[in-house]
């Protein structure tokens, strides 16, 4: 890279509960913002050179951030974009860029007639976010329709990895389990099929309807725990009147026990505290061992 290159602009002391969706988590020592997979390669090549920690953020709808905050460089991607790449007889490959908001895109991507990502409506990530955690709802998930994601290597090399390369399972992927040494997804490709535009939207607005239905309002991560084998962790918390139990500021919402919501004032240990808590509880009360689907991160 030349040196005339502009350089990344760097906040320091930035309160990560500005940028998760349960409004937790201390400062970061250093923070910039993405606006494109170049400002984003660039990001953490700085990063990169100086031998300095750093984690790329989506939305932060799935992850806890510690009190304590980042020790190192948090690089939040708002790097929006979707483009057809190709359309044949086997679908339209879509490429969206790794910060593109998914009911952005799935409303979008409806109008266009193209369906496969309209179950994406109601999850406040990003495309890349969705990567790792292999996100889904209302019977579509990632896995079903992406094809390949372009990323870099830890030595930030550049690298197209196929959907059989993300080890895709029930949330999870091999990024996420740090199996796969790609800790930086730029931008991701799905084939989608084409639909009547009113059809899925149709669907679309079935959708945003049930979350309304069932959806917290409060400031949350989603779902907590994994469904585990046969049953809705929110049905097993729920049977065991856990819904309402509070530490700090941090509640298990009373409209759906899987989510654990900010009152207003949590910390990021009130969240962390309460989800052993119901953990401890179910696997005393109920024998079942839940499991996280959301991810601690930062210093606790
Ligand atoms: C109200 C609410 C409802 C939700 N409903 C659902 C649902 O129905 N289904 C569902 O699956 N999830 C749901 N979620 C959880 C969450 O929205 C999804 O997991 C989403 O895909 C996370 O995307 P994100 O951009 O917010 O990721 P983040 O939370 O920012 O990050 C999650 C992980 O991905 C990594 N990451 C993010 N972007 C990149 C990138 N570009 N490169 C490398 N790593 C990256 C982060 O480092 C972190 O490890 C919900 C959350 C909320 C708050």
């Amino acid at each position: 890279m030349s040196g005339t290159v502009e350089q990344p602009v760097i906040e320091t002391r930035e309160p990560l509960s500005k940028h998760t969706s349960v409004k937790v988590g201390g400062p970061a020592d250093r923070f910039t913002v993405a606006k494109n997979s170049i400002e984003l390669e660039r990001a953490v090549r700085l990063a990169l050179a100086e031998g300095a920690p750093y984690l790329i953020l989506g939305s932060g709808s799935n992850i806890v951030m510690g009190d304590g905050g980042f020790r190192g460089l948090i690089i939040k991607s708002i790097s929006r974009g979707v483009r057809v790449v190709e359309e044949d007889d086997a679908g339209t490959e879509v490429e969206l860029e790794s910060g593109t908001f998914l009911p952005t895109a799935a409303k979008r991507l409806a109008t266009q007639g193209l369906a496969g990502l309209e179950w994406g409506v109601g999850i406040p990530g990003t495309a890349g976010g969705a990567v790792v955690g292999n996100a889904g709802a209302y019977g579509g998930v990632t896995v079903d329709t992406l094809t390949e994601v372009d990323g870099l290597t830890s030595e930030g090399d550049l690298r197209v990895v196929s959907n059989e390369a993300l080890g895709f399972v029930y949330r999870s992927s091999t990024i996420k389990r740090g199996e796969l040494d790609l800790p930086v997804v730029l931008r991701v490709r799905h084939r989608l099929r084409r639909e009547d535009p009113d059809a899925i939207t149709g669907r679309i607005q079935g959708f945003l309807a049930e979350r309304k239905r069932k959806q917290p309002t409060e400031p949350s991560v989603g779902s907590t725990f994994k469904n585990p084998p046969g049953t809705h962790a929110g049905i097993l918390i729920e049977s065991l009147g856990l819904k309402g139990t509070r530490i700090g500021g941090a509640m298990v919402s009373p409209k759906h026990a899987n989510y654990i919501i900010n009152t207003g004032n949590a910390t990021a240990a009130d969240v962390r505290s309460l989800v052993d808590l119901v953990r401890a509880t179910v696997l005393e009360r109920s024998g079942v061992a839940l499991e996280t689907e959301i991810e601690f991160k930062g210093e606790w």
